[in-house]
């Protein structure tokens, strides 16, 4: 029976092949983000600082900064990655160090519960009949002087969250899940996270109803999982977290060129194709637009010929050009001060209804202004909100059979 955790389900719902890589084809990487080797270290010494405590030793702050010190060189190696730019080794050393120091002068002397476990290890069932299974790793487990159990986590990430995100979370929702069924006496649960990098505690709590609810969404998608033959990539802001884009169909260029000394990749070839293809739909566009003015040009200047001539319709070669001038009532446009007086005169007259679409259509006002099927004075008031405008127009048609029969005719 294969076993899933929080995370091999969040990977699977964020990209399946990513999924795939990781728990199907268990393809190894040896390098690990500085985000995960920072979140890691502090990890180590808040739980040096908890074990420490069960033998009623108190570390002091400097003890465990050096704690953190001497892991941090003692693991550090040269797989580890900084994606950032302009940020060093030094900088997320210091950001950890902040985060003990912080969480220590608020939590110290940590006398607020027992703690029941560190790193504790659950393995829990969502059903019945113990078909699907999960693990899971709560950071501290604690039980205070009230009977209450709490669930803590440590957060390093250097994005806030807010009670809503943690209302919502799943993840300790999960654990509380094996909790219950671990201890009998679990009635009252409190989830509690440390979100370290900016000394914040949030806390959160889940009806029972919550948690079934929890249970059933969870093993939909273990049984999305299991059904799934394909498992395509989906793109998100964790790609530049993920270990295989050498690997991935929609990264895998990019991994090429980038690892390609300048003078090579400028000559590789699908770099020199999706290069001359943008070039020519640029040259497209330029072209179009340039065109495009001097169509207006010629419109102008056929219409400045139409009133010259007193003609309306133009003839060329092949086709005919029709000049139409016009005198039009333009109505104010939506999201304007007098659209909204306008729809509020419709609406306390109880027209409003009669010249709406989706939203006020000004077609349909103009039918009924001309139609006169509202009372004298409220057309001539809805008429102040019109402004008169001349409008002209070209359409551009083929010469018709009686307009070359015509052709014809003349030159007999
Ligand atoms: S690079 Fe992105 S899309 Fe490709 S496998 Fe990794 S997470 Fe998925």
């Amino acid at each position: 029976m294969a076993v899933y955790s929080y995370s091999k389900l969040e990977t699977f719902k964020s990209c399946p092949l990513r999924y795939k890589f990781t728990y199907i084809d268990r393809i190894k990487r040896p390098g690990e983000g500085i985000e995960a080797f920072m979140g890691k270290r502090i990890h180590e010494v808040l739980e040096k600082l908890y074990a420490d405590l069960q033998y009623k030793k108190q570390n002091s702050l400097n003890e465990l900064l050096a704690d953190y010190e001497s892991r941090w060189k003692a693991n550090w190696h040269d797989n580890v990655n900084i994606k950032k730019e302009g940020l060093t080794q030094d900088n997320y050393f210091e950001m950890g160090r902040e985060c003990i120091r912080a969480y220590y002068e608020r939590y110290q002397p940590f006398n607020q519960a027992i703690t029941l476990g560190l790193e504790r290890k659950v393995v829990f069932f969502l059903d019945p009949e113990k078909r699907f299974q999960m693990v899971g790793y709560i950071d501290r487990l604690d039980q205070r002087p009230d009977g209450t159990y709490e669930i803590h986590d440590y957060k390093s990430s250097n994005t806030c969250p807010e009670q809503t995100d943690l209302d919502a979370d799943e993840q300790l929702a999960l654990y509380q899940i094996a909790l219950k069924q671990a201890f009998t006496d679990a009635k009252d649960v409190e989830l509690v996270w440390h979100y370290l990098v900016f000394d914040k505690e949030f806390r959160s709590k889940r009806t029972p109803e919550q948690l079934e609810d929890i249970k059933r969404t969870t093993i939909e998608t273990i049984m999305q999982i299991e059904a799934a033959k394909e498992f395509e990539p989906s793109e998100s802001s964790l790609c530049d977290w993920c270990d295989y884009p050498d690997l991935c169909p929609r990264r895998k260029h990019f991994y090429i060129i980038e690892s390609l000394p300048m003078n090579e990749y400028a000559n590789e070839t699908g770099y020199t194709l999706v290069n001359k293809l943008a070039e020519l739909e640029d040259k497209k566009k330029a072209l179009v637009k340039e065109i495009d003015g001097e169509i207006v040009k010629i419109k102008e200047a056929l219409i400045a010929y139409a009133k010259a001539e007193g003609v309306d319709v133009i003839r060329g070669a092949t086709k005919k050009a029709k000049v139409k001038i016009e005198e039009v009532e333009k109505y104010p446009y939506a999201g304007t001060p007098e659209r909204k007086e306008l729809e509020a005169l419709l609406a306390s007259a109880g027209c409003l209804e009669d010249v709406m679409k989706a939203s006020l259509d000004l077609g349909k006002l103009a039918k009924a202004v001309k139609s006169n099927i509202w009372s004298p004075e409220l057309i001539a008031h809805v008429k102040k909100f019109a402004v008169r405008e001349t409008e002209c127009s070209v359409t551009l048609s083929k010469l018709s059979e009686r307009d070359l029969i015509l052709d014809e005719e003349m030159s007999y």
